[in-house]
């Protein structure tokens, strides 16, 4: 499969009064075209951030760290939109509307946002929000991109003579469908899904997530599922990148996260998990909380939480181990783990 994205030590940090909150740390992955990718991680560890930091959609206190790479088909997205600050040294700010982004924005990567439910604009009908998305990107009469949004509906399963209805009378369920067809409206070649789920009852969640995949392999877009909940990815994703205070833990392909789990934070989320197929087991919560992000532990950031740390773990922030091809890990006793972890 070919290469969309690359993301090479992606670093977002966000300054405030007291100093910075360092809520994207050296992450990298890659995806391909037509693949999804599971982001997953306990809230408030980076991974809407890293999603947001794509398409650099950001609020104006983020600061992109130089060095930081995110190559989508071949274009680094940073050195497009972003220019070195003056104010803080090794940092890079985003330009807000910078013209070149705006070709990539929506029209190659689309974002399915956290709380679709509110992500319309009340005093608009549904569709001709979904219109103005396509006219904004595309060269086409409202007649066209009218019957475009038709085609979406049918696909996402909304009778059409809903198009012109406001959000308040969607259902969630339809809100987040309309959603789903707003992000495929000009045909994009990546998805950002934040939790697109998240508020749904879970027949409807499963109907969603069904609708989806379906789409997507029709379409061949790839997708970057942005998720708290394990069960979701289980079912979805290619590939897992495991996220812990604002570090990329462990990444490998679903099979490889579920079932030869290497590092210590996936047992500890896959363990706070039920499984529906496996044996039946107690479900073990993960004790403490996550780190202070503005001030994070000097060594490794799950140490506190850990009950295989040692005391380099808190001395040494640990190496990226490969462990296996594209299987890699940030722990220093990746290897002795390895093979002794149970996630299910
Ligand atoms: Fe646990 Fe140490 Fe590995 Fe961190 S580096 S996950 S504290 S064993």
């Amino acid at each position: 499969m070919a290469e969309l994205l690359k993301i090479e030590n992606l670093s977002i940090h966000y300054k405030i009064s007291t100093g910075w909150v360092y809520a994207v740390d050296g992450v990298s992955f890659t995806i391909n075209r037509g693949e999804t990718m599971g982001l997953v991680g306990e809230s408030g560890c980076g991974k809407t951030t890293t999603g947001y930091g794509i398409t650099q959609l950001l609020p104006s206190n983020a600061y992109i760290k130089e060095g930081s790479k995110v190559i989508f088909d071949g274009t680094d997205l940073v050195q497009l939109s972003t220019f070195p600050s003056k104010k803080f040294e090794g940092y890079r700010k985003i330009e807000e509307y910078h013209p070149e982004m705006r070709k990539f924005r929506w029209k190659r990567i689309s974002m399915i946002f956290q709380g679709a439910m509110n992500a319309f604009n009340p005093v608009y009908k549904v569709g001709d929000q979904i219109i103005e998305a396509i006219l904004t990107h595309e060269n086409v009469t409202e007649e066209e991109a009218r019957k475009r949004v038709e085609e979406l509906y049918k696909l996402v399963g909304i009778p059409k003579d809903r198009i012109d209805n406001y959000p308040h009378e969607y259902s969630g369920g339809m809100k987040q469908r309309a959603m789903i067809a707003m992000a495929l409206a000009l045909n994009p070649d990546l998805i950002i899904a934040d939790e697109p789920t998240t508020a749904l009852d879970v027949v409807t969640q499963d109907r969603i997530l069904g609708e989806m995949a379906r789409l997507q392999k029709r379409e061949n877009v790839a997708m970057i599922l942005i998720t708290h909940d394990v069960s979701v990815v289980a079912e979805m994703a290619h590939h897992i990148a495991v996220m812990y205070a604002g570090n990329l833990v462990e990444k490998g392909t679903a099979r490889e996260i579920f079932k030869e789990t290497a590092h210590p934070y996936t047992e500890a989320l896959l363990k706070a998990f039920p499984s529906i197929k496996g044996e039946k087991k107690r479900l073990k919560a993960i004790p403490g909380s996550p780190p202070d992000l503005a001030n994070p532990p000097k060594g490794c950031r799950f140490a506190p939480r850990c009950p295989y740390a040692k005391d380099i773990c808190l001395e040494q922030e640990p190496p990226v181990i490969e462990i296996s091809p594209g299987h890699v890990t940030k722990c220093h006793f990746a290897e002795e783990l390895y093979g002794e972890l149970g996630g299910e």
